[in-house]
């Protein structure tokens, strides 16, 4: 890599960001005139192309990592118990991640006040449960693709997934298709990321001119919540687990931290994989089979840090937008950030492309979406280190469940220090 893109993208994003707070404040400065109309004008493309840029990856992203989530659940007999428990923690861990974020985002109500330039989008009336549950399957998935259907879409990949994984070598060949896909859209997703410090600039640009400080000191609230939350979550209810399974979670958090910081420093579970591995066989004692078959799985569909950010969000762009959300709205949230999570990505901000479908099903604007797009690459840092600290929480509390766990190693404070000093260097971000 050469001298000048030695910036990593989360500082360049983050002088995009701090440039935009600037040209928005200097264009509001400046008054009316047409100078400033076609700097606005300008600005106002980049961003559309960058948010749609954005939005495009949301049906293949979601199709195509589900598929490749399920379709990962082979040999039903051999890992159907660990499959269960694991499948059964990581959904409830989602929950109460998703449950705990919507509570305190009512209690503080960040964004409440002001009113969001993408307000005009929320006049659609509400579609009640009743009818987004009665319409889970979709007649054609074509069209439930076209149409952006996310429930639908959903549905349609976890059935095709496990279609695969019982289809023996059929199955195989279209479910390696499908992983190749993947590579490739994960690809296309890294590639539009690029764009993202120039598409915070105009964001954050329009943002400042059209609302002033005001937003950034919503966006601050939203930010320190975000963060208490998130460490919350991250060290009391992983806690709560491990501890009810007899474990000690301190012994936990503390040999978690080469997986906590390489999650942190790459924002992406799949890339923290191989350390995740690692740390869990070698440094708390999971064994292979536990350890082999519940983490990459967590990496797929385990997200709670994504929950929390997408309830937080949804809350957060509802106030901005002047929006009450009704009953039905919140367990519609529920639903769909716990879906959602499970179909995001292990990639950077991939989050933030599945969270356009949380805010689609209860009628709120996308668009709201680019105000947050300046914190949320600090964001994504935390929440990908929630992510994998949840994935080796439930994978010890499976392994330990069902006598794959070597409590000699647990135990022992040392068991495994040298793999940090070997290995760790070798393995590369993606
Ligand atoms: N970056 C997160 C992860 O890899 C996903 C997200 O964007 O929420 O776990």
């Amino acid at each position: 890599m050469s001298d000048s893109n030695k910036l990593s993208l989360s500082s360049k994003i983050f002088i995009g960001l701090l440039c935009g707070i600037f040209a928005g404040w200097l264009l509001a400065q400046m008054g009316e005139s047409a100078f400033v109309d076609t700097i606005l004008g300008a600005l106002a493309v980049i961003k559309s192309l960058f948010v749609n840029a954005l939005k495009m990856m949301v049906v293949p992203l979601v199709l195509v990592s589900l598929i490749c989530g399920t379709a990962s659940l082979s040999d039903p007999k051999q890992l159907g118990s660990i499959g269960g428990k694991s499948l059964l923690l990581y959904l409830c861990t989602t929950a109460i991640a998703i449950s705990m974020s919507l509570f305190f985002a009512n209690l503080v109500n960040p964004g409440a006040g002001v009113v969001s330039s993408g307000a005009e989008f929320s006049g659609a009336s509400p579609q009640p449960l009743s009818q987004v549950l009665g319409g889970l399957v979709a007649a054609n998935p074509i069209q439930a693709m076209a149409s952006g259907n996310m429930l639908q879409v959903i549905v349609f990949a976890i059935l095709m997934g496990l279609a695969m994984s019982a289809a023996g070598e059929s199955g195989q060949r279209v479910a390696s298709f499908f992983n190749d896909l993947n590579n490739v859209i994960l690809k296309l997703v890294t590639l539009i990321m690029n764009l993202a410090p120039m598409g915070v600039f105009a964001i954050m640009t329009l943002v400042i001119h059209d609302l002033g400080l005001q937003a950034i000191t919503n966006l601050a609230t939203y930010f320190v919540l975000m963060v208490v939350l998130l460490l919350g979550h991250m060290s009391i209810t992983y806690s709560l687990l491990v501890a009810m399974a007899g474990l000690n979670p301190k012994t936990l958090l503390l040999k978690m931290r080469p997986a906590m910081l390489f999650a942190f420093s790459t924002s992406s579970s799949a890339a923290t994989l191989p350390v995740t591995m690692e740390v869990a066989r070698k440094r708390l004692g999971i064994g292979r089979s536990t350890a082999s078959f519940c983490l990459p799985l967590g990496a797929t569909v385990n997200m709670d840090g994504t929950a929390i950010m997408q309830g937080l969000a949804t809350v957060f762009i509802a106030n901005m937008a002047g929006v009450d959300l009704h009953f039905s709205q919140y367990l519609t949230i529920i639903l769909m950030s716990t879906l959602a999570s499970i179909g995001t990505a292990a990639v950077p901000a991939a989050g933030l492309v599945t969270l356009t479908m949380v805010l689609t099903q209860v009628n709120l604007p996308t668009e709201a979406i680019g105000m947050l797009l300046g914190v949320d690459r600090l964001l994504d840092m935390v929440r990908t280190t929630v992510n994998v600290t949840g994935d080796v929480a439930v994978s010890s509390v499976v392994a330990k469940m069902n006598g794959d766990l070597d409590r000699t190693i647990y135990d022992d404070p040392n068991a495994g220090l040298d793999f940090e000093n070997d290995k760790f260097q070798s393995i590369k971000p993606v």
